[in-house]
């Protein structure tokens, strides 16, 4: 029988005890995984905490910054700089059940397709992928999630808008063609390799444009189904919104509940390899962009401008997900979109009217 006071030391920081019996209190503890999310300011990183909380872990979170959106539910949070060895120990300084690293320098297409960022996406996430490595292996943390992008498939399988080839075979010889795709692909193989030699289990997943609420939605920084609602809900009924390229360059997009919901069905499976998360629901970019027009009730024209676009085509090969997970995403892009638009028209009706913005900022970005 442990002692009263070894139990209160072993307690999470912010726990709160429940009404019923210490023996509740100690079946409720012991119960609870120990999980830490990086880059938990972030929009998958918030999303993510929030789904773990639901399940009852205890969870760390740690970021540059706190979610811009609405509070983190982490019980404790890092505000931190993980390209720093030092945080990084101090957000590992114990030996948690699983460990998520999301933390990554990057954008969507006018950040990473541009040039002009390239040593910092290489140099920034590479930094934190190796100091947080380090810093889970000291710890002897065993179960260690990373996300990779489809970004790191070779262009020569990208250039037929209509057939392009993502199975996660296809990975190799590589020619990603962006340097935010090298450095997936470097870390990918850092994370494998700590997993051979440390016996560590690792789980990759090469993420496909993952959208939904609280995600990044002006700035630059924002990926095109959040670039679309934005453009969409600032234009007028009959107006003109701007589309880089001639949009019939292909993608999928996935919905964040379902992201999240592949993210801990392999996290929990045995297979090591890197898989896919993502919709195999393959669209133009005209298409997504009038999808978006039609759930907002819009008649808009696009205009067809210059700008950095990416691989021709991409889509989300499901067969080894499937396979290995028995499970794929299957839920509808307009569903997805239609609560992102509602969401992003919000926050530029926010914008429009101050009183509403004010009281806005007044409850977001705080720790919970
Ligand atoms: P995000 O930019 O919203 O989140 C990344 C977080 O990392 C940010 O909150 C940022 O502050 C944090 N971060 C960056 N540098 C840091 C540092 N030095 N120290 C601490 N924190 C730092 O991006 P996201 O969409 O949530 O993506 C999460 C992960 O998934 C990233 O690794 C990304 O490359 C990968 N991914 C995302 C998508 C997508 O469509 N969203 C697609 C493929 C891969």
């Amino acid at each position: 029988m442990l002692p009263v006071v070894g139990l209160i030391g072993i307690f999470p920081r912010h726990f709160c005890a429940p009404p019923n019996s210490v023996a509740a209190i100690w079946i409720k503890m012991t119960n609870s995984k120990r999980v830490l999310v990086c880059g938990a300011g972030g929009f998958i990183g918030s999303h993510l905490v929030n789904r773990l909380k639901s399940e009852g872990a205890w969870v760390r979170g740690v970021d540059l910054k706190y979610p811009e959106f609405s509070s983190t539910s982490a019980d404790d949070f890092i505000k931190g700089d993980l390209r720093d060895p030092i945080i990084c120990r101090e957000s590992v300084d114990q030996r948690f059940d699983e460990v998520y690293q999301l933390a990554a320098d990057m954008g969507g297409a006018g950040f990473v397709f541009t040039g002009e960022n390239d040593a910092d996406i290489m140099h920034n996430s590479a930094l934190i992928n190796l100091n947080i490595l380090e810093a889970c292996h000291r710890r002897n943390v065993k179960r260690i999630f990373y996300s990779s992008s489809a970004c790191m498939y070779p262009e020569h399988n990208q250039m037929d808008p209509e057939n392009p080839n993502c199975s996660e075979a296809s990975a190799y010889p590589a020619d990603p063609d962006s340097e935010y795709g090298w450095e997936k692909l470097f870390s990918e193989r850092l994370f494998l390799a700590f997993g051979r030699n440390y016996g560590m289990e690792v789980r990759v997943a090469r993420f496909h444009n993952i959208f939904g609420p609280e995600g990044t939605w002006e700035g630059g920084r924002e990926k095109a189904p959040a670039a679309f609602c934005r453009k969409v809900a600032m234009a007028d009924d009959g107006g003109v919104i701007e589309m880089w390229g001639d949009g019939e360059q292909t993608r999928s997009f996935l919905y964040i509940d379902e992201c999240l919901e592949g993210v801990l069905r392999l996290v929990r499976s045995d297979w090591t390899g890197p898989v896919n998360i993502g919709s195999d629901e393959m669209v133009s970019i005209n298409r997504l962009a009038m999808m978006t027009a039609q759930v907002a009730g819009k008649v808009i024209t696009i205009e067809h401008i210059p700008g950095p676009l990416g691989v021709r085509g991409r889509n989300s090969d499901n067969k080894l997900i499937q396979e290995r997970l028995n499970w794929r995403p299957v839920a509808q892009l307009i569903d997805g979109i239609t609560k992102t638009y509602g969401w992003i028209e919000s926050q530029v009706l926010k914008q429009r009217t101050p009183e509403l913005a004010a009281t806005a900022e007044a409850g977001a970005s705080v720790p919970g």
